[in-house]
């Protein structure tokens, strides 16, 4: 093992950048070549065929029977002419990642040949026997298949061999087995919600959009290295290893030189998801060593999610072709800064309006304050559903943990649009009626800047936040599907978007005018959600005790967070997205997910701690005590000599018995967790009795790693896994 350790090292610090194949046109010109998109479409379908499935496509209607078949062959033609020989619905199933069933394009021609076949119900549905997928008990109950349906808003595209179509996967009575297939219900929900809202300002709009333009953050390392690292390969992070003396203070990897073979691996990665249709705009490094940022132009909502997931599997491709390997897991090392995924959120209407940008005259300033005060709101009912739409295992690590927000969801909105707020609140219709510059100014409704200076004032310790013509949700983990936490909020603003068009529409009957409706009920919301605006410190004590006298969700127990997910209000908010019984499914699914990850970990840890590093500190102390009985041999003096020995021997016994006993101790622990025969209470053990004792032993193997003489430590350290060549 050590062998193995020295190996990696030298083979890393030899390697060379991998040369990429350049294409030799522009970005705009192979932009989308491996994607069905209009283009395409425009070549490849009849103009019946394009313009029918456009319009499904647009209104988000369903394909017919009829249409499916012209597209199939269209998409078939395509797909040959580019070297294409399977076909796969690709779905996002309940775990990390995406998944896809090839199957060739051959079918029997009738004389004992083939032919390539693609037909229209074969784009459409299909029931892959993807029975080991994680339903939490939905399918038991329905005995059911799964089925995969077809979802032409995001459109197929090719990789390698393979025409991959993007799918729902739902079971056979309907319920979601997927991400997908809530989040498209959630866009649709805020889509009408926000349309009906915008018409009291705008009649001519006919849909919203929500956008959505994530960061996505990553650590890059060398594979041998990876390789000589078991519990990185294994569970994505090192469950052990004493910081590098040197890593990120001096904040000279932020934004510096990128290395030569990440640069190299960045523009391989690039030309393939541009060849994708992904809008790749940034890249840069970021906090930590070795670690990195990608991110595209924003795009409609469901289609960010999907480049999203599948840049991250080009990412682990392309990463590999270079001798790295790419890790998404949210706190891969100890001691520096972890991954998150920023998800930027607008909503934008057909006519080219951002709701969330600020207008230039009152009625669109009224606009803008609507949808901030109804976000606001929804985030304030449903923080608690937020928090648990971004919480996972792994996650857990990095919330909460001095450079990522804490485990309470907050809205940073920045002190100008705080004041427009506050300045509101005090109105009445008639200020901002009149049409009095003065009056206005005083209000500050008719004068909001276009773009607002609170640009730069930017709160890096708020979890949602306000940025000039946006809402940035930087919560979600750096390996996380975005649709869980786009599902969360978009059916969260939907909802409340309902709610206040009926109070709205409520006064209107009763005789007020539309503006002093609108006043009234924003007035009010104002009021009820103040205790979600925090524009502090998210990082410090006194938030954490302020947040719970205005009773937010403090929850820190990533299993009890989840019970959010069937509370009333989240039953409410997700109704038409998610119904009660998909909802509790979910949720066993989460429990199951979270102990499986804990388990793993803890069994990794087990494992190491017993076969590598006990035997070796035990090897070292030999060592040790060899050389003072051997000066015991020639001198009495052996206690003074040998000072330093006897103090290393006792240290490495202490850590070694401590070691031994808490890896039995955790071994216990998850026994009698493994027989709690529900899910909720198994992770719960798993929170409470078993994660604890990974903390604990990883630090003693820490200080035996600071001990024991570095040519025995087996294991691949900080300072050689985190500096990248
Ligand atoms: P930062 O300064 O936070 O690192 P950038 O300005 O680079 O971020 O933008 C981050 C992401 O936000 C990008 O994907 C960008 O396209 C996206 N974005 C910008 N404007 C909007 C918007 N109105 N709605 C949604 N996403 C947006
Ligand atoms: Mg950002």
């Amino acid at each position: 093992m050590t062998k193995l350790r020295f190996k990696a090292v030298a083979l890393a610090s030899e390697r060379k950048p991998v040369e990429v194949k350049k294409p030799t046109s522009k970005t705009s010109e192979y932009y989308g070549e491996k994607v069905f998109n209009r283009k395409a479409m425009s070549k490849y379908l009849s103009k019946e065929t394009f313009k029918a499935l456009n319009n499904a496509i647009e209104k988000g209607q369903s394909v017919n029977r009829n249409l499916a078949e012209h597209v199939a062959a269209g998409m078939r033609m395509w797909a040959l002419e580019n070297g294409v020989t399977h076909y796969t619905h690709w779905f996002h199933p309940l775990t990390d990642g995406t998944a896809e069933k090839h199957d060739a394009f051959v079918e029997h021609d009738g004389q004992g040949g083939l032919i390539e076949e693609f037909e229209g119900k074969l784009l459409a549905q299909q029931e892959p026997d993807a029975s080991s997928f994680p339903s939490g008990g939905l399918r038991n109950t329905f005995e059911a298949r799964g089925y995969s349906a077809w979802d032409p808003s995001s459109p197929a595209f090719i990789v390698g061999d393979t025409l991959c179509i993007p799918t729902i996967f739902i079971s056979y009575t309907g319920e979601a087995l997927d991400y997908k297939t809530p989040l498209l219900k959630a866009l649709a929900a805020v889509d009408k919600a926000a349309t009906d809202v915008v018409h009291y300002f705008n009649k001519d709009v006919k849909k919203i959009i929500a956008n959505l333009g994530w960061e996505q953050e990553y650590f890059l390392v060398d594979e041998d290295l990876f390789m000589a690292r078991p519990d990185l390969a294994l569970t994505g992070r090192t469950l052990m290893s004493h910081e590098s003396a040197k890593n990120q203070q001096l904040e000279d990897h932020y934004f510096g030189a990128i290395p030569e073979r990440v640069q190299k691996f960045m523009e391989e990665l690039e030309y393939e998801a541009y060849a994708l249709g992904i809008p790749v705009k940034t890249r840069h490094n970021e906090v930590a060593p070795n670690q990195f940022e990608l991110a595209p132009i924003y795009e409609e909502c469901n289609l960010a999610v999907d480049h999203n997931l599948l840049v991250m599997s080009v990412m682990d491709k392309v990463a590999r072709k270079h001798s790295f390997r790419i890790l998404f897991h949210e706190k891969p090392f100890k001691g520096i800064n972890g991954s998150g995924k920023h998800n930027n959120w607008s909503l934008c209407t057909d006519t080219g309006i951002n709701l969330l940008s600020p207008g230039k005259d009152k009625v669109e300033n009224l606009r803008f304050i609507t949808f901030v005060v109804n976000i606001l709101a929804a985030v304030h009912k449903n923080n608690g559903l937020l928090k648990a739409s971004i919480s996972s295992a792994t996650n857990a690590h990095r919330l909460g943990a001095n450079e990522a927000p804490p485990a309470i969801i907050s809205v940073f909105l920045g002190t100008q649009v705080s004041d427009i707020l506050d300045k509101f609140e005090k109105s009445s219709v008639k200020d901002a009626i009149v049409v009095d510059s003065k009056k206005q100014i005083s209000l500050g409704v008719g004068q909001i800047p276009e773009i607002l200076l609170d640009n730069t004032d930017r709160n890096r310790t708020s979890p949602f936040a306000f940025t000039g013509n946006r809402f940035e949700f930087r919560a979600v983990g750096s390996s996380a599907n975005c649709a869980s936490a786009m599902t969360a909020l978009n059916a969260s603003v939907a909802e409340q978007l309902r709610l206040f068009k009926e109070e709205v529409d409520g006064l209107i009957k009763k005789g007020k005018s539309k503006e002093e409706a609108l006043y009234e009920v924003l007035k009010k919301y104002i009021k009820e959600s103040r205790a979600i605006r925090f524009n502090g410190n998210g990082y410090s004590d006194e938030w954490k005790a302020e947040a719970k006298k205005r009773k937010l969700d403090c929850e820190t127990s990533v299993p009890v967070i989840y019970d959010s997910y069937t509370s009333k209000q989240s039953i409410k908010t997700f109704s038409g997205i998610l119904s009660e019984i998909e909802l509790h499914a979910r949720n066993e699914v989460k429990w199951e997910t979270y102990t499986k990850k804990i388990q793993i970990e803890s069994r990794v840890l087990g494992d190491l701690a017993l076969n590598h590093i006990i035997p070796v500190a035990i090897s070292y102390q030999s060592i040790l005590l060899t050389n003072v009985s051997k000066l015991k041999d020639v001198t009495d003096n052996y206690k003074v000599l040998g000072a330093e020995q006897l103090r290393l021997i006792e240290k490495v016994s202490t850590h070694v018995n401590a070691i031994n006993a808490k890896v039995h101790e955790m071994i216990d622990a998850r026994k009698a967790a493994n027989n709690i025969e529900s899910e909720r209470e198994k992770a719960v053990a798993y929170h409470d009795k078993v994660a604890p004792y990974l903390d604990e032993i990883r630090y003693h193997v820490d200080k035996l790693e600071l001990i024991v003489d570095n040519e025995m430590w087996p294991l691949a350290k900080y300072r050689e896994l985190l500096f990248i060549r």
